[in-house]
This record gives structure tokens, sequence and C-alpha cells, in this order.
């Protein structure tokens, strides 16, 4: 990805196996601001999904994944949850779910906007 700095494309392959990818580049740009602000690591649980994976993993049908458009961040401890959600706010991301172990942050415009939820696992 021209013009990347802590993200590499490997870090948002679709975990199914089919070697897939697509980053969107509005949300790499947000992850990249996020990850400069943050000044730590960020683990990418689950970026690009296909569709069948996305079905596997219990994502809804019209999922952002499927678009390239979100990103699962790892984040299972309560001060690294407060500064990412912290950052994504102020970088005025429009849809956030919170799970037990991650953040899903996703940058679609046709999804609906302003929205926190929170996953059945979590
Ligand atoms: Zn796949």
């Amino acid at each position: 990805m021209p013009g990347t700095t802590y993200f590499q494309d490997e870090e948002f392959v679709c975990k199914c196996g089919c070697g897939k990818v697509y980053v969107h580049p509005k949300l790499l740009n947000l992850l990249e601001n996020a990850r400069k602000i943050y000044g730590k690591p960020i683990v990418i649980e689950s970026g690009y999904r296909c569709f069948k994976h996305n079905t596997e993993v219990g994502g809804v049908p019209g999922s952002a994944h499927l678009t390239g458009e979100a990103a699962d961040l790892r984040c299972p401890f309560g001060p690294d949850r407060f500064a990412l959600l912290t950052i994504f706010f102020a970088l005025a991301v429009k849809r956030i779910g919170i799970a037990r172990n991650y953040i899903h942050v996703d940058v679609s415009e046709t999804l609906p906007q302003d929205q926190v939820w929170f996953y059945a696992e979590a």
C-alpha cells in the first residue's frame, strides 16, 4: 500500500485462506492517523472478509468488512480501549462496535451513522 507507515496489506487479508484483500483508502487513512496518535502497535484481528468468510464468522450480510471499510482491532484491556475509543471519537468515526477483546471501526457512509454497538459474545 503506497504511502502507508504502519500497516501492511497482509494484516488485512481475509482469514479464510482465500488470500483476498482490499483496504479502503479511507479506512487506511483513519488507522494510520489513529496509530500515530496512539503511539503503540495496533493488531488487526479482522480486516477484509470475502462473502464466504463473513458468513462463517457470523458477520452481518452487509458488513463493512466485505467492502474493506472495516477493521476489528485487538483490544482486551480497559485502558487501551479507553485510549482507542477517545482517539476514534476525536477522529469523527461514525460507527464503532465494542467486543470483549476488540474494537470494530468502520468508515462506511451507507450503513447507519453515529452508532456504537456491542456484540453478543462480548
Ligand atoms: Zn476469504
